[in-house]
């Protein structure tokens, strides 16, 4: 009896001792979700700075000299893919100290409470988008909200903390600057960073959407957020900007870039916040011409 119990307690202390692993959250489903969750093996961008997304959905890691920080976490079904990313890219997702997300949409943000309950990382973003972190529902100021939270909502967060305009998220070494971008959804969050290799440094920007995209029945020419875009696109446009990233890799040519890797580092490009914020105001117009204004 003595031999078994001591048996018994010994295999709770390995159980309970064990590594802790991914308890992911319900897929979601969406006409593009199994699309944007293909696969994607995990790249170097530049220096500190890796992909570790899916094919369709930006997930990024920042790599500091004590501890990382993760950029987004893609649909709930995107977390695993993102768990096994950070592993194949030779991290370690334990050391994770912060993550931080653009829009609290469930594209981009559903991931994030499994990925938070596995590293137990503190989460950031802005005022607005912590609200709706914290809940796991859009507020009605949200585009999107009309879609209703069966098509909008997404596991709730714990442990968010809410970030200024401007500013910075220190953790290991690496400083992340907050730079409120709304327009897309009233949260909108756009996050800016040094990575150097050797003797190069470039200001990397992780651009939020700038979309007018909406739920069926919004009209951005009745409310703030067409305002909100154009002064968006002008902050984007004047951040200091070598390597432009963003939540959706096809807004910044992600597969075409790696096509043509062997040729220098296509994901420098000193105009792309420009071009990016000129497409969205394009965009814009066309969508603004269409609600007939
Ligand atoms: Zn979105």
């Amino acid at each position: 009896m003595k031999f078994s119990g001591l048996i018994l307690s010994a295999l709770f202390f390995i159980v309970a001792c064990g590594p802790r692993e991914l308890d992911p959250d319900p897929a979601s489903d969406c006409s593009n979700c199994e699309s944007w969750n293909q696969p994607q093996d995990p790249f170097r961008i530049y220096g500190n700075t890796w992909y570790v997304g899916t094919a369709g959905l930006s997930s990024l890691l920042i790599e500091g000299a004590e501890g990382l920080i993760l950029i987004d976490g893609g649909l709930t079904q995107s977390a695993a893919l993102i768990d096994s990313n950070i592993r194949a890219a030779g991290f370690d997702p334990l050391n994770i100290k912060a993550i931080l997300v653009s829009h609290p949409h469930f594209d981009h943000a559903g991931g994030v409470a499994a990925l938070q309950r596995l590293t137990r990382a503190t989460v950031y973003t802005s005022v607005e988008g912590a609200k709706v972190l914290s809940t796991g529902e859009l507020q009605s100021d949200d585009p999107q909200f009309l879609s209703g939270p069966e098509h909008t909502g997404f596991p709730a967060i714990r442990n968010v903390v809410a970030i200024g305009d401007r500013e910075v998220v220190s953790i290991g070494g690496v400083d992340v600057t907050a730079v409120y971008t709304p327009g897309h959804t009233p949260g909108s969050t756009s996050w800016t960073w040094e990575s150097c290799a050797l003797d190069t440094c470039y200001d990397v920007v992780y651009a939020d959407s700038l979309t007018a995209v909406s739920a069926e029945g919004y009209r951005f020419v009745d409310g703030p957020a067409a305002d909100q875009l154009i002064e968006s696109a002008g902050t984007i446009a004047d951040l200091d900007c070598d390597i432009l990233l963003s939540p959706h890799p096809f807004f910044f040519g992600m597969q075409d870039k790696l096509e043509i890797r062997g040729e220098g580092n296509p994901f420098v490009n000193n105009v792309a916040c420009m071009i990016y914020a000129e497409t969205s105001l394009d965009w814009l117009q066309q969508r603004l011409q269409a609600e007939g204004r």
